[in-house]
């Protein structure tokens, strides 16, 4: 099956986020004073081209955040934190058009959470069903939703999603799980850490696992490593999460996507998966396969 990935321009973040350091509340404290940044790193988005029709991944960003004052100015984390470039072409919509789906006709929109520059490309799809979990709309919505850095004041007005709860199938290490396709390939499983409600979502291709991973990590060494980055809220819940993804890997070949890491397309297209030089890349023993 053709998977696309799709980059909607690039983000910088203060190194300390890809990375965390320190405990607790100091973590976030860290990666905000940080004066060391990221080079521009992609933002991606994912379609895949499923017989029961087009599913999108995130939709990645949108141009207006080249807009003066679409950020909060109020907000410490959009003001120190990250810088966004977008050209109107790198939008979701044109590029998914350019090689020949018209958005309209995506079936599927699978957000793993709702962060800007994953949710900024939601104006594109009025007529998809739209997936977003409960915990994660929840958790984004509102004026608390604003101040955890979400931007519910930027979705579209039509916006109505599909709120789901995870059903108690299992999944791999993953103890819950949400089918999207009626072939079962296609499957949600809770990835929180990130944010409360974070989501990946798994594609069978065979043997293989093609694993869009949102933002649990932002490289696959970070997750080889079980490093968690510097702005989660809950650091156990996102190790727990490293874990699965680290185990599940064990399990099957595991092609891992994150949002914003410069080799998942690479990988994507080689079908790369996790593999024990990884692991010792990350200066980890090797894995002893089962
Ligand atoms: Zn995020």
């Amino acid at each position: 099956m053709k998977i696309h990935a799709i980059r909607t321009g690039s983000v910088a973040v203060k190194t300390r986020q890809r990375r965390g350091a320190g405990l607790g509340p100091a973590r976030l404290a860290a990666t905000l004073i940080d004066r060391s940044w990221t080079e521009p790193l992609p933002i991606y988005a994912w379609l895949i081209e499923h017989p029961e029709g087009p599913i999108v991944i995130d939709t990645g960003e949108t141009a207006r955040v080249e807009e003066r004052g679409y950020f909060p100015a109020w907000h410490p984390y959009f003001r120190f934190g990250v810088r966004t470039w977008v050209k109107p072409e790198e939008e979701i919509g044109p590029r998914i058009r350019a090689i020949g789906i018209e958005p309209d006709h995506v079936r599927w929109v699978v957000m793993t959470h709702l962060h800007t520059d994953h949710a900024g490309g939601l104006s594109h799809f009025p007529k998809s069903e739209i997936l977003v979990s409960r915990a994660e709309f929840e958790n984004a919505s509102g004026p608390m939703g604003r101040a955890r850095g979400f931007l519910p004041n930027r979705w579209p007005e039509w916006l109505d999603p599909t709120l789901f709860d995870f059903g108690a199938d299992s999944l791999g290490p993953f103890p819950q799980s949400r089918p999207v396709t009626a072939a079962g390939d296609v499957t949600i499983v809770p990835t929180p850490g990130h944010t409360k409600g974070h989501v990946s979502v798994v594609f069978e291709e065979g043997d293989r696992l093609v694993f869009f991973a949102g933002d649990t990590s932002y490289t696959q060494s970070l997750m080889v490593a079980g490093a968690v980055d510097g702005v989660a809220p809950d650091v156990r819940r996102a190790r727990e999460t490293l874990r699965r993804i680290q185990e599940y890997a064990k399990q099957r070949p595991l092609v891992y996507l994150p949002s914003h890491d410069p080799e998942a397309k690479g990988r994507l297209e080689a079908r790369e998966a996790v593999s024990a030089d990884g692991a010792m890349a990350a200066g980890l023993q090797p894995r002893v396969s089962t």
